[in-house]
């Protein structure tokens, strides 16, 4: 790939910040208008506070940031591909707007908080017109922008998987998805439907800070391409079929679906270890089916109160499949197992009447058996143990 970039000579505070106007969701520009600070493959701004007030001590103290990269469009204006981030840190705190319409100030001194215009005349003229920044102009086509920004992203702050994902398929789809997923603010997908209404639980383990770095929208499509693994091996495969539809409907609709259906199966009640479950691969392998969704509620209960099981989280797929390996059920320790071997004489009782009658087995050859099954309320108490050949364990737990 070749690539010309070439660094800026100059490029001043004062200019960069010229013409700053951060118009939300239409977009953020500066540099006299002609920079495009927010471009459809970036991500959202995710600094923090304290971030951004990093980015403009650096400047206070004459430090110099990382370099950034512009990509040249053929019309004469600009994209950021990186320092998307620290170009908004300067320009909100000169410009004395949080993008909320707050002033920020930062404490330089250790002794004080001061907004911009609070800094003395030298100070501001110092920022405004001696600080250097350092960028690079790129100039190429789309696919060439493209490879440079994840280049460059690789070597600086590291973006998720999905974030690298949402800059190749940038387009209708992607910003209906996001409108969806990704909101860092009334994140419409977080907020769908909660469970018990007072607390406002959600299934969903993933904060809207994350979701805003596509944590939930990496989720979601994870489990839609499992619907068909054919037409979408990976979700790139998904993004680029759908990339030009007019809105991301079937994937909110999917969506809406899975969490639709937690609600018809288990009610209101909600308990800790829901969330965070593969909610849409269960929906995709038992969502067809009907259930009773009575039975359904109390045998939840019931397997929550039981103590036999080590894994609780795996009660909500043992109700459909009744698969016992989900559970983690209580095994015998073995002090235990060693004083019923020990009663036994190292027989196994399940051996009479077969051409091991009497056999004496070693320790290592036997296992913990419960006499009376788990399925049948048997406990995980001495005794209810007995030792068994190998032969004899597995087929009786085979039952
Ligand atoms: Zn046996």
């Amino acid at each position: 790939m070749v690539m010309k970039a070439k660094l800026l000579d100059t490029l001043t505070i004062r200019q960069l910040v010229d013409g700053y106007r951060d118009s939300g969701d239409n977009g953020v520009v500066a540099f006299g208008g002609k920079l495009n600070v927010r471009p459809a493959f970036q991500r959202e701004f995710i600094y923090t506070p304290d971030k951004r007030d990093m980015v403009m001590k650096s400047v206070y103290d004459d430090l110099p940031l990382n370099v950034m990269y512009w990509s040249k469009n053929p019309d004469g204006t600009f994209e950021i591909i990186d320092g998307q981030q620290r170009t908004i840190s300067i320009c909100q705190f000169i410009t004395n707007d949080d993008g909320y319409g707050n002033p920020i100030a930062i404490n330089f001194d250790g002794r004080r908080t001061q907004t911009f215009t609070q800094l003395s005349p030298d100070k501001q003229k110092q920022i405004l017109d001696e600080y250097k920044l350092q960028v690079y102009v790129c100039d190429g086509n789309e696919d060439e922008k493209l490879e440079w920004f994840h280049t460059i992203n690789i070597a600086g702050e590291q973006m998720t998987e999905q974030e690298l994902l949402n800059a190749d398929y940038t387009g209708t789809w992607l910003t209906s998805a996001k409108a969806f997923f990704s909101k860092k603010d009334n994140n419409p997908a977080l907020n769908y439907r909660y469970f018990d209404n007072d607390r406002k639980h959600s299934i969903i383990a993933i904060n809207s800070e994350a979701a805003n770095r596509q944590a939930l929208l990496n989720l979601v499509l994870g489990w839609i391409i499992e619907t068909n693994p054919t037409q979408y091996p990976e979700i790139k495969n998904y993004m680029s079929i759908h990339r030009a539809d007019e809105t991301a409907d079937e994937l909110i609709n999917y969506y809406k679906s899975v969490v639709d259906w937690v609600h018809d199966v288990f009610g209101e009640t909600y308990y800790n270890e829901m969330r965070g479950l593969p909610w849409g691969t269960l929906y995709n392998k038992y969502g067809y089916r009907k259930y009773d969704t009575s039975v359904m509620r109390r045998a939840v209960a019931g397997l929550m109160a039981d103590e036999e099981i080590q894994n609780k989280r795996g009660i909500f797929e043992f109700v459909f499949d009744n698969d016992k390996k989900h559970l983690n059920l209580r095994q015998f320790d073995n002090a235990t197992k060693r004083t019923i071997y020990q009663k036994q004489g190292g027989i196994c009782p399940y051996c009479e009447n077969t051409e091991n009658e009497n056999k004496v087995w070693k320790f290592e050859e036997m296992d913990g058996d419960h006499i009376i099954p788990w399925s049948q309320g048997g406990k995980t108490v001495p005794e209810n143990c007995q030792m068994l050949c190998r032969h004899h364990n597995r087929k009786k737990s085979d039952d």
